[in-house]
């Protein structure tokens, strides 16, 4: 199966209606919905805080907590797609950071769901 991280933006989670901070994401990699195109196991969820300083660090140091790197990071839907962007990162950006930090490809998006 393959293994995935997603990186979520902290501000939407905390100010947006809708998101307590991960279901959607979960479920959509569980079920291999959306912007995953199979089941995947979600082996770290990284979590952004304003204005995106620490994100890629982060996300490099969770995966050697986890001592295994993922097939792919997804950027979370609430970075990806939804308007008003992140006012300090686009999500191509956000994207060739962590390529460059991790080695790892990065989907923009994980979820279509309302
Ligand atoms: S920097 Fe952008 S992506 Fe990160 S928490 Fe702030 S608004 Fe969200």
């Amino acid at each position: 199966m393959k293994r995935v991280a997603i990186v979520g933006c902290g501000n939407y989670m905390d100010h947006c209606y809708g998101c307590p901070g991960d279901w959607k994401c979960l479920k959509a990699a569980t079920l291999g919905e959306g912007l995953f195109a199979e089941e995947s196991q979600v082996i770290a969820f990284v979590r952004c805080e304003c204005p995106g300083r620490t994100v890629v660090p982060n996300t490099g140091f969770a995966f050697r907590l986890a001592q295994m790197a993922p097939d792919a990071i997804h950027l979370s839907s609430c970075i990806a797609l939804v308007k008003p962007d992140c006012p300090y990162h686009t999500p191509e950006q956000f994207a060739e950071m962590l390529e460059e930090k991790t080695g790892v490809d990065v989907v923009l998006g994980t979820h279509e769901y309302m």
